[in-house]
């Protein structure tokens, strides 16, 4: 672990801060005297990134949203929108390709939604 602001490698752990679903290891550095939390590229995010994983995998394996969203209310217990998940699809776009790579879909329901986005918004611009 390194200091986010002057990346000396003389910190110490300080505690936890939590969050409303996350508990992040809180760091202090000696050198510069300053906090900062651990970095892992889910920063700033409300929910933990096991449950931010997870949602994606079943996103990546075809699942609709809807079931998406009951299965980790049900046995997670966490309620998450769709608007959110296709946040976080968005944001994680690489991870979720690799996953696509991983993971064999019977329907490559992600691709096929994006190709057809992309074609009707060529006939709408070809139209005006
Ligand atoms: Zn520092």
């Amino acid at each position: 672990m390194r200091c986010s602001f002057c990346n000396s490698e003389r910190v110490v752990k300080a505690g936890k801060r939590k969050r409303k679903y996350i508990t992040k290891q809180q760091w202090r550095c000696l050198d510069c005297k300053r906090w900062f939390i651990e970095h892992d590229g889910f920063e700033g995010m409300t929910y933990p990134k096991e449950v931010i994983l997870e949602t994606l995998h079943l996103y990546v394996e075809g699942l609709p949203l809807n079931k998406i969203i009951n299965f980790m209310h049900q046995h997670r217990g966490y309620k998450i929108y769709g608007s959110r998940i296709l946040d976080w699809v968005k944001k994680y776009s690489a991870l979720v390709k690799t996953m696509e790579k991983q993971t064999k879909p019977k329907i490559k329901v992600g691709k096929f939604m994006s190709f057809s986005n992309r074609r009707s918004t060529n006939r709408r611009n070809k139209g005006s």
